[in-house]
C-alpha cells in the first residue's frame, strides 16, 4: 500500500508548528480512537496512521529526516523484508498508547496503559502478556566520497546484551523454571479506574509482582540472576546503501540489546557521518571542484587533470576559457539514495594570475596590453556579473 504524506494524514501545513500538530493529531486520535469505533478496521488503521504521522512529525529529527527524504529516511521501503526494516511494522497499539502520555496529559501507566475495550486489537487485548523489549543500540559510521558511490558493508563489533547461555534466555535455573504470578493470575496485567479526556476509563496497568509477563522465577539463573540476558558481544554486519549522506539513520532490527527472558530485541541504529573529502565538495548528488586554470592554459587551452571518485579523468579546456565557467561531467556525481539516477561532477573553472612577475615576463605583458586582443569583452563582463548574481537568487 502506498504510504500517505503525514502531513496530509494530520491535515496540517508542512510549516505547522509542534503546538498544531499536537492538536491535529488530538483530534484524529479522538476522532478514530478504538473506543469509539468497535471492530472498525478502517478507522483502526486511520488511528495508527495519525500515530505514525505524530511519532514522526513531532520529532524534530525525524520530521526534518521526512521532510528531505519522505517515507525512504524513516528507514527504507516499508515491509522489503531488507535490512533497513525501520518503519517498517508501523507502529504496535502500545506504542500508540504509550504516546498518549504527553498528548492527553494523562498518565498511561507503560505497557498495556491504554483504554479498555479493545480486545480486537493485537491478538487478544486482556490476556496479552508482556515480552520485554530490549533497549536499541546507536553506533556511528563515517564513510567516504568512494563508500558512499558504491555502498559498503561495514562490520559491527558491539558491546550489548545478549541472551545468557546458561539458561538459554529464560533466566531459571535447572527445571525450576516459571510459575504463574500470584497477583495477577498470568494475565500480566491488573486493572484500575483512570479518569482521562473521554472520561472514566478501565485502565489495565502493568502487574507490580511481575511486571508484566503473568509468570516468576522460582530458582533464578546464577549466571544472570534470572535476568535471561548477560553482557556480551557479537559481531554485526550492516550493508550501507549507495548514496546516504550525513545525518541519515539507518535501522536494523533485531540487532541492538537482547530483551529479558526471551524477550524482544531492540534494534541497531546507524548513524551516517561523511568524512570530508579533499578535493570534491558533495552538493546533494552533485560534486563540486574548484578549478584553477593557469593563466596560459585559459588563454590557449589545453588539457588538465580533473579528480573524480573513480580516480583523474583528462578534460579538454577550450581556448579562450573564462573564470565562472563550468564544466558539466555527467553522472560523475553520487547516486541517489533512492535509486533515482546519479549527480554529476561540476567543474567550477577560475584561472589564476601570477602574483609576482620576473622583468621579461613583466615586458611581454606590458606588450600584450596595448593589443585589441586583450582588452576586455563586455559582453563577457556581463555574463560574469550574471553568474555571480545567480548565486544570490
Ligand atoms: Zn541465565
Ligand atoms: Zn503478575
Amino acid at each position: 500500500m502506498e504510504k500517505r504524506d503525514y502531513y496530509e494524514v494530520l491535515e496540517v501545513e508542512k510549516t505547522a508548528s509542534v503546538e498544531e500538530i499536537k492538536k491535529a493529531y488530538r483530534k484524529k486520535a479522538i476522532q478514530y480512537h478504538p473506543d469509539k469505533n468497535p471492530g472498525d478496521k478502517v478507522a483502526e488503521e486511520k488511528f495508527k496512521e495519525a500515530a505514525e504521522a505524530y511519532d514522526v512529525l513531532s520529532n524534530p529529527d525525524k520530521r526534518a529526516r521526512y521532510d528531505q527524504f519522505g517515507h525512504a529516511g524513516m528507514g527504507g521501503a516499508a515491509g522489503n523484508g531488507g535490512p533497513f526494516g525501520g518503519f517498517s511494522g508501523g507502529m504496535s497499539m502500545d506504542d500508540i498508547f504509550s504516546m498518549f502520555g504527553d498528548i492527553f496529559g494523562g498518565h498511561s501507566g507503560g505497557f498495556g496503559g491504554g483504554f479498555s475495550g479493545f480486545g480486537g486489537f493485537g491478538g487478544g487485548g486482556a490476556q496479552q502478556q508482556r515480552r520485554y523489549r530490549g533497549s536499541d543500540l546507536r553506533v556511528k559510521v563515517k564513510l567516504n566520497l568512494k563508500e558512499i558511490s558504491t555502498g559498503v558493508e561495514k562490520k559491527f563489533k558491539l558491546k550489548k546484551y545478549v541472551p545468557c547461555s546458561h539458561c538459554h534466555g529464560t533466566g531459571a535455573e535447572g527445571d525450576g523454571g516459571a510459575e504463574t504470578c500470584p497477583t495477577c493470575k498470568g494475565s500480566g496485567t491488573v486493572i484500575r479506574n483512570q479518569q482521562t479526556i473521554l472520561g472514566t476509563m478501565q485502565t489495565r496497568t502493568t502487574c507490580p509482582t511481575c511486571g508484566g509477563e503473568g509468570k516468576v522465577i522460582k530458582n533464578k539463573c546464577k549466571e544472570c540472576a534470572g535476568e535471561g540476558i548477560v553482557y556480551g558481544e557479537e559481531v554485526v554486519t550492516v550493508n550501507i546503501p549507495k548514496g546516504v549522506a550525513e545525518g541519515m539513520q539507518l535501522s536494523m532490527g533485531g540487532k541492538g540489546n537482547a530483551g529479558k527472558h526471551n524477550g524482544v530485541p531492540g534494534d541497531l541504529l546507524i548513524l551516517v557521518e561523511e568524512e570530508q573529502d579533499k578535493e570534491l565538495i558533495r552538493d546533494e548528488n552533485d560534486l563540486i571542484y574548484n578549478l584553477l586554470l593557469s593563466f596560459p592554459t585559459a588563454a590557449l587551452g589545453g588539457a588538465v587533470e580533473i579528480p573524480t571518485i573513480d580516480g583523474k579523468v583528462k578534460v579538454k579546456i577550450e581556448s579562450g576559457t573564462q573564470p565562472g565557467k563550468v564544466l558539466r561531467l555527467r553522472g560523475k556525481g553520487l547516486p541517489n539514495v533512492n535509486g533515482y539516477g546519479t549527480g554529476d561532477l561540476l567543474v567550477n573553472v577560475s584561472v589564476y594570475v601570477p602574483e609576482t612577475l620576473n622583468k621579461e615576463e613583466k615586458k611581454a605583458l606590458e606588450e600584450m596590453e596595448g593589443s585589441d586582443n586583450f582588452k576586455p569583452n563586455t559582453s563577457i563582463k556581463e555574463k560574469i556579473f550574471k553568474k555571480f548574481k545567480s548565486l544570490f537568487d
